[in-house]
């Protein structure tokens, strides 16, 4: 089992979209770990777009991502890391298919409403920088034997 690291950004805040996309990360079968409204700190987006530090638009990202409230969250699942990506859709709104978050909500490249961890290790890294420890549940969740 997988865990990744998945935030609904301040443009789907904004647009009162949290309802939609936690719905279509619960309509796929994913597990909820974890979630937290939350504004971010300066330091926080930094270390969470670390990768990114240097690239021309990295001053207007942080700028974004800190602009207002978003909604952290840690789901669960088999290839959970893949898998999310598919279903929040590509970067590009132009590449982002109809039927992915992003290709049915998002007309605009950077506001592309949802973030998602890349690889395990970036799960780890993004986990850690939101939530401690004793925030993520651990419970079941009873699933069908077909799931
Ligand atoms: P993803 O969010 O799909 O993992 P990246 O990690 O490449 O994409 O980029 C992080 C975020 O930075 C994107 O979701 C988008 O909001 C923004 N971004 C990416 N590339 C650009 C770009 N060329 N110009 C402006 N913003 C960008
Ligand atoms: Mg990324």
């Amino acid at each position: 089992m997988e865990r990744t690291f998945l935030m609904v950004k301040p443009d789907g805040v904004q647009r009162g979209l949290i309802g939609r996309i936690v719905g279509r990360l619960e309509d796929k079968g994913f597990k909820l770990v974890a979630g937290k409204f939350m504004q971010i700190s300066d330091e926080q987006a930094k270390r969470h777009y670390a990768e990114h530090d240097g690239k021309d638009f990295f001053d207007n990202l942080v700028g974004f991502i800190t602009s207002g409230p978003v909604f952290a969250m840690v789901w669960e699942g088999d290839d959970i890391i893949a898998l999310s990506r598919q279903v929040i859709g590509k970067t590009n709104v132009k590449d982002a298919l109809p039927g992915t978050i992003r290709g049915d909500f998002s007309a605009h490249t950077p506001h592309n409403l949802i973030h998602g961890s890349d690889s395990p290790e970036s799960a780890q890294r993004e986990i850690a920088n939101f939530f401690e420890e004793k925030e993520l549940v651990v419970y079941n969740k009873t699933l069908s034997p077909w799931l």
